[in-house]
C-alpha cells in the first residue's frame, strides 16, 4: 500500500519512464511476415486494419495515414479550408492541431478551455464569426469533451467539427465510442455541418504503428477525398494500380500529400487494437491506485471528470496546488532523482514563439490554461508498468509532499 508518513518508501534502481509501448510476440511476428510477404506499403494489411478499426469504434468508414497529424490536414483540406477561413482550436493542445490550420493558410482561432481541459464551449461560441468553418476540440488525456454541446454549437453555427481524438481511442461518451457520433446528411441533422474524427497511433498512445493514425468519418464524398488527398491527389492508391487485377492508369485530379499508412505500421495496428481494450483496463487500475493515493496528498489535485465518460486514460494529469511545498518544476525535479519520469501537456499553443510572433498571440489572452499550465504535469501511465513500478510513484509522490 502507500506509505504512511514515517515509513520508508521503497527504492527502486531503474529508472521509470513517462510512457513505453507495449509490443507483444503477435506484432513481431505480423510485422516479419509482412516483410517476407513482398508488400511492405500501403496494401492488404491496411485495408484489414481500416476494417477492424471502424468496426472497433463504430464508425461507417476509416481512412489509415501515417499520423493523426497528417489526418487532421487532409481533413480540414478536404473540407475545404483554406485561406480567408477561421478554425477554432483549444490553446491547450499539442501544436499539430494548430499547424495543420496554419498549413492550409487559414488563421487559427485558439480559445480557453475548461478546467477538465477540455475545450471551453462558451469561449469557442464567443469565438465563432463569419469566417469560422470549423472547430477542433481535443478529448484531453482521453476525457471525451461535452459532444451534445459541441455539435450542437457546430450545426446550429454550419461549422465542421474536426475531433482531435490523439487520446481518445477507446474513450466512450454516453455510452458511444469516440468516433461513432459523427455531424453529416447522413444523419439528417439539417445542417450542412460534418465531421471527421482523427486519431493517432504514435508510440506513446494508446495502441502503437510506431508512427501512425486515422480518420473516420460518414461523408462518403469526404471520405473518398481524404483518400485521395493521403495520396498526392491521385485517383487510385498504388495496390489498386500494380495488384493483378489494376491498371497502369491513374489521374491526379487535385494537388494532395503523400500521407498513406504502410502495411508494416497496419501489421502493428492490427494486434494492438486487438489487445487495446486489456490496456486501457490496466490504465484504468493504475489510475485508480492513483487516484487513491492522491486522495492523502493536499498538494496535489487530479481532474475533474464529468459523467457519462469511459475515460481511456491515455494520460494521468495532476495539478500541484497551493499547499505544496514544491514547485511543479521542482517536484518534476525532485521525481527524476528518484527515477520517475514526468511529462507536461502541454505547454498552450498561445504560448510558444511563433504562434506569438506570426499569429499575434500573447501571455496572458487564455488565463485559465496559463493559471492550470504553470502548475499541470503528468505521472507516468502505460500497461507496460507493473502495479509495483505505480505503487512505488504514488509513495514516492506522498514522500516528497508531505516531509
Ligand atoms: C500526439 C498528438 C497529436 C499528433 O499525433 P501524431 O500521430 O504524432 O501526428 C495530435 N494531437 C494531440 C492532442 C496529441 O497528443
Amino acid at each position: 500500500m502507500i506509505s504512511s508518513a514515517g515509513q520508508r518508501p521503497p527504492v527502486q534502481d531503474d529508472f521509470i519512464p513517462f510512457a513505453v509501448p507495449s509490443i507483444g510476440q503477435e506484432e513481431i511476428d505480423e510485422v516479419i511476415d509482412t516483410l517476407k510477404s513482398g508488400w511492405i506499403t500501403t496494401g492488404p494489411k491496411t485495408q484489414t486494419f481500416e476494417q477492424d478499426f471502424r468496426n472497433y469504434v463504430g464508425a461507417e468508414e476509416a481512412v489509415a495515414m501515417h499520423s493523426c497529424t497528417g489526418a487532421l490536414h487532409v481533413a480540414l483540406s478536404a473540407m475545404g479550408v483554406g485561406e480567408g477561413d477561421e478554425v477554432i482550436v483549444p490553446t491547450m493542445t499539442f501544436c499539430s492541431t494548430a499547424n495543420v490550420v496554419v498549413h492550409l493558410g487559414a488563421r487559427v482561432v485558439l480559445v480557453d478551455v475548461g478546467d477538465d481541459l477540455n475545450i471551453d464551449v462558451a469561449s469557442a461560441a464567443d469565438a465563432i464569426t463569419g469566417r469560422t468553418k470549423a472547430i477542433m476540440p481535443v478529448h484531453y488525456a482521453g476525457h471525451a469533451c461535452d459532444l451534445d454541446e459541441l455539435y450542437a454549437l457546430a450545426a446550429q453555427n454550419g461549422l465542421n467539427v474536426i475531433e482531435d481524438a490523439a487520446h481518445a481511442v477507446g474513450s466512450e461518451y454516453d455510452g458511444e465510442k469516440i468516433g461513432s457520433r459523427m455531424l453529416g446528411p447522413a444523419h439528417l441533422d439539417g445542417s450542412d455541418s460534418r465531421s471527421v474524427v482523427a486519431f493517432s497511433f504514435y508510440a506513446t498512445k494508446n495502441m502503437t504503428t510506431a508512427e501512425g493514425g486515422m480518420a473516420v468519418a460518414t461523408d462518403e464524398e469526404l471520405v473518398s477525398r481524404m483518400r485521395r488527398l493521403a495520396l498526392h491527389g491521385m485517383s487510385r492508391d498504388a495496390w489498386k494500380r500494380y495488384s493483378d487485377k489494376g491498371s497502369w492508369y491513374y489521374e491526379v485530379t487535385e494537388t494532395g500529400y503523400k500521407y498513406n499508412m504502410t502495411d508494416l505500421q497496419a501489421a502493428l495496428g492490427l494486434h494492438q487494437l486487438r489487445r487495446l481494450d486489456s490496456f486501457i483496463e490496466k490504465r484504468s487500475e493504475y489510475a485508480e491506485i492513483y487516484h487513491e493515493a492522491l486522495g492523502g496528498i493536499d498538494a496535489l489535485q487530479s481532474l475533474p471528470i464529468r459523467n457519462n465518460r469511459r475515460h481511456a486514460y491515455h494520460l494521468f494529469p495532476v495539478l500541484v496546488s497551493e499547499e505544496s511545498p514544491l514547485s511543479r518544476d521542482e517536484l518534476i525535479d525532485e521525481l527524476r532523482d528518484r527515477n520517475i519520469g514526468t511529462s507536461v501537456h502541454f505547454i498552450p499553443v498561445h504560448l510558444h514563439p511563433v504562434y506569438q510572433r506570426e499569429h499575434g498571440y500573447q501571455e496572458g489572452d487564455f488565463p485559465n490554461a496559463e493559471r492550470i499550465f504553470g502548475r499541470l504535469f503528468s505521472l507516468p501511465l502505460c500497461p507496460g508498468m507493473t502495479e509495483s513500478d505505480v505503487r512505488y510513484v504514488a509513495a514516492h509522490l506522498a514522500d516528497t509532499l508531505q516531509r
